[in-house]
């Protein structure tokens, strides 16, 4: 029987290609994934990617059950949970981070995806509007994901080590002339990242960010029709914003062990629409 080295060599390159993908398909082999705002958008996304890669996933949710049960059905494999907690309730988030810790026994990943956007522009509301409008949003997309991080780094350092990827925006860089607050949040954000990413590295606690620009959600659904629609879509010259799947690959690499060495980052996922 005559061997064609070519034949060989072209095999041997298959089974190798292969051989990684399998190893790329299984980075969440059985690790425990808190994925906040898991119910609808990045968040339902994120927890449908970690779960195709072997993770089990606890689905938070604030108000929408449905979703959350819809969610929870769509996730590849077995052994998810759901949990409810409002990210302005700080025994409520405690609570979810207990609940995950003691079904598991231990808690590897927490994605803080859960938040809201708001437009509050200074010229347009009273007084009042503008302080319920900053303690709404600072209390949810901030000092929610505050709390989480706290109490996900207490679980982290007693087993030795675990990932927070925080989803954070654009508008962190680029400003949010019509949603301070917002945009506060967010920087607040990147900022809180940068942070935990130093104290918590000793810990092999990984701390990293990701940064969208705008993305086809139920957040930005009334931003996307008509005039003001594409104006948005031409900031980037793909001439389209991002689909969920497009950051949920990120938020999956930074909590990857590919990932270690970029702790402290942050990600700009954004079509080239805004470059820092
Ligand atoms: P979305 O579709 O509006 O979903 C928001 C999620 O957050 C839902 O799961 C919701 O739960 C949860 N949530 C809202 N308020 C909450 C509260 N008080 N307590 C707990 N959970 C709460 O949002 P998305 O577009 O996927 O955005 C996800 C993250 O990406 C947000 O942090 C957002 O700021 C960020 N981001 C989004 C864009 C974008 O263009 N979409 C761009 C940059 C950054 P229920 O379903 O139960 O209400």
């Amino acid at each position: 029987m005559r061997v064609n080295l070519q034949e060989i060599i072209v095999g041997v390159a298959r089974w190798a290609a292969q051989n990684d993908t399998n190893k790329n398909m299984n980075r969440f082999n059985n690790k425990i994934v808190l994925v906040t705002g898991a119910s609808r958008g990045i968040g339902r996304e994120t927890a449908r990617q970690f779960a195709a890669e072997g993770a089990h996933v606890v689905v938070h949710y604030h108000r929408n059950n449905e979703a959350a049960m819809a969610t929870k059905r769509s996730l590849a494999g077995d052994n998810h949970i759901i949990v409810q907690a409002d990210m302005r309730d700080a025994a409520g988030v405690e609570e979810m981070l207990n609940t995950a810790v003691s079904h598991y026994g231990r808690l590897d990943i927490l994605i803080n995806n859960a938040g809201i956007y708001e437009e509050k522009s200074v010229a347009d509301s009273s007084y009042a509007e503008w302080q319920a409008n900053w303690r709404r949003v600072i209390e949810t997309n901030l000092i929610g994901a505050a709390n989480a991080s706290f109490c996900a780094a207490q679980q982290m350092i007693k087993q030795g080590g675990g990932r927070i990827v925080n989803i954070s925006s654009r508008g962190a860089f680029r400003g949010e002339p019509t949603a301070p607050a917002y945009g506060a949040s967010k920087a607040g954000m990147n900022g809180m990242g940068q942070s935990l990413a130093q104290h918590l590295a000793p810990y092999h606690i990984f701390v990293g960010t990701v940064a969208p620009g705008f993305v086809e959600t139920d957040m930005t659904e009334t931003h996307l029709v008509g005039k003001m629609g594409d104006t948005i879509r031409n900031q980037s010259p793909l001439g389209r914003v991002a689909k969920p799947s497009e950051v949920a690959y990120a938020a999956l690499f930074l909590a990857s062990d590919e990932a270690a060495f970029m702790t402290g980052t942050i990600i700009d996922v954004n079509g080239a629409s805004y470059l820092r």
